[in-house]
């Protein structure tokens, strides 16, 4: 578990020297940590160092572990592909959604978020060129998809995502988040007022700081490789 922490300081670290190098404004480069195959221990171990933002990307085995810690000031974030039939737990359980691809699961998840909860907050995914994953949405349905999520109450739409291919090459890293940011300003020239770039892993995360990233999602700079 000290290696947890050792990783998490080094991170932080890394983040806040790709901050300078890339002239983003220090700070604005948050920190979410993907939990995915990962324990309530482990998890409890960055909660102890002071990481408040979790990544899960199932229901079920997320579920357990939320239920387990229980702790209002963590928030859950769920980064994997929604299921029709999962849209109320992720409503009722999570603060985040990052991967709505579907005006059908962005209809579900705004009728079952309890009235009592502020909005639940919705990064939308695209499929950038080159994407490894058949999720998110083709680029040219954007405007259309975030104009219909802006008219649901329950719904708030805070920007978009995406998990393009490994690229060994930086500067190919840094395209496909270039092209999402581009699509980020474009949205606010629409007057969507986004304020979220979800974008960045363990392996892209600098080209993706270097493009504006403002949320990376990491696992395994902090807690090792996935068996
Ligand atoms: C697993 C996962 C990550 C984290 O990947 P690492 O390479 O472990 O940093 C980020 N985003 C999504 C959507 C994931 O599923």
């Amino acid at each position: 578990m000290e290696i947890i922490a050792a990783n998490l300081a080094g991170l932080r670290s890394r983040i806040s020297e790709m901050e300078l190098r890339y002239d983003r404004i220090p700070g604005t480069v948050g920190l979410l940590a993907v939990t995915k195959t990962r324990t309530a221990n482990e998890i409890l171990a960055a909660i102890e160092c002071g990481q408040r933002e979790f990544g899960e990307s199932y229901l079920q085995e997320a579920m357990e572990k939320i239920n387990l810690i229980r702790d209002p000031g963590i928030t859950w974030h769920f980064i994997g592909p929604v299921q029709s039939n999962k849209t109320r737990a992720i409503a009722e359980n999570f603060s985040w959604v990052h991967s709505v691809d579907r005006i059908k699961i962005a209809r579900r998840l705004n009728e079952m978020r309890p009235a009592g909860q502020p909005p639940l907050n919705i990064c939308i995914q695209l499929n950038i060129s080159g994407e490894a994953t058949k999720t998110g949405i083709h680029p040219s349905g954007l405007r259309e998809f975030a104009a219909a999520v802006r008219e649901m109450e329950h719904l708030r739409l805070r920007g978009l995502m995406t998990m393009p291919e490994l690229f060994d090459n930086f500067e190919r890293q840094r395209r496909p988040f270039q092209e999402l940011h581009d699509y980020f300003l474009m949205l606010n020239d629409d007057d969507c007022q986004l304020d979220t770039l979800s974008m960045g892993t363990t392996y892209d995360m600098e080209a993706a700081i270097a493009e504006g990233s403002t949320i990376v999602r990491i696992g395994t700079a902090i807690f090792g490789p996935r068996s």
